[in-house]
Formats: structure tokens, C-alpha cells, sequence
């Protein structure tokens, strides 16, 4: 995990970096992840950027990708991006959680901050909640291939 920001740069590699995210993004080399962030974003977008980039470590996308750099701001199009970002949906705010939080009736944004995450994601996450159970449900763990 390594913070950056505009006045950390030493050199030029940094600058270029800063230039591929604002928000953060992993690489893979030599054998090790590395996970940069800006810490100068708020709190709730630092906690999903991290967990984005956890996300394509966890799903081989360095490995699956052409690309060294994968980063959280850009190109949010490709199922790659998709793919990272309801796995940072599902580890901050788990649907089996937000279904108790729904059955009791009570509203997720106004328990927002127990999820450290930003009121736009706890809106997505709502949305997503039923899709997502069913697919939970379509899951027998007798099946699963390691
Ligand atoms: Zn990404």
C-alpha cells in the first residue's frame, strides 16, 4: 500500500503515475502487488478505491489483463472495471448484511457511516441487493471448482 500525492512526487515516474489516477490503482512486479492511493480523497473513496484494486488482485486481472496498470478512475466501461467494483460493492457492504438492514425496515444511508463508504455506493449497492442475492442463491458450494 503506498499513499501518493502531488507533493510527495520525487521524481519523475510519479508524476506519471499521478497522471494514469487520481483516485488509485495496482500493479503486479517481480513478483508482488502494490497498491498506490491518493490519500487526500475523502475517506469513503479511499475506502472503495482500496477495495477495487484488492478486487483485480483477487480476480487475476494482472494476470488476465495485456495491461502492468490497473487503476479505479478510468475506463469504468469494461467488465474488467465492473467486475472489480462489485467486488469492493460486496466486501464494504455485504448483501447478506444490507438483506437483515432491508427486513428490519430500517434505511442503509442513514446507517451509512457504520460502512465507511460514500452515499452514492450505499446507493448502488441498494440497488444491486436482489440481483445480487439471487445470484448468491444460484451458488452450490458442492460445485465450486478450486
Ligand atoms: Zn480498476
Amino acid at each position: 500500500m503506498i499513499p501518493y500525492t502531488t507533493d510527495g512526487f520525487q521524481d519523475d515516474r510519479f508524476f506519471e503515475l499521478y497522471d494514469i489516477s487520481e483516485d488509485g490503482f495496482s500493479i503486479y512486479e517481480n513478483n508482488e502487488y502494490y497498491i498506490f492511493y491518493n490519500p487526500l480523497r475523502y475517506e469513503p473513496r479511499i475506502n472503495f478505491t482500496i477495495s477495487h484494486e484488492i478486487g483485480h488482485i483477487e480476480l487475476f486481472h494482472h494476470f488476465l489483463l495485456p495491461q502492468k496498470v490497473l487503476m479505479s478512475s478510468r475506463y469504468k466501461h469494461t467488465v474488467w472495471e465492473k467486475q472489480a467494483d462489485t467486488f469492493a460493492g460486496n466486501i464494504l457492504m455485504p448483501a447478506k448484511e444490507f438483506k437483515n438492514l432491508r427486513d428490519l425496515n430500517r434505511k442503509p444511508y442513514v446507517e451509512g457511516y457504520r460502512y465507511g463508504v460514500s452515499n452514492q455506493a450505499l446507493q448502488v449497492r441498494w440497488n444491486t441487493l436482489d440481483y445480487d442475492l439471487r445470484q448468491f442463491n444460484k451458488i452450490n458450494p458442492n460445485e465450486v471448482i478450486l
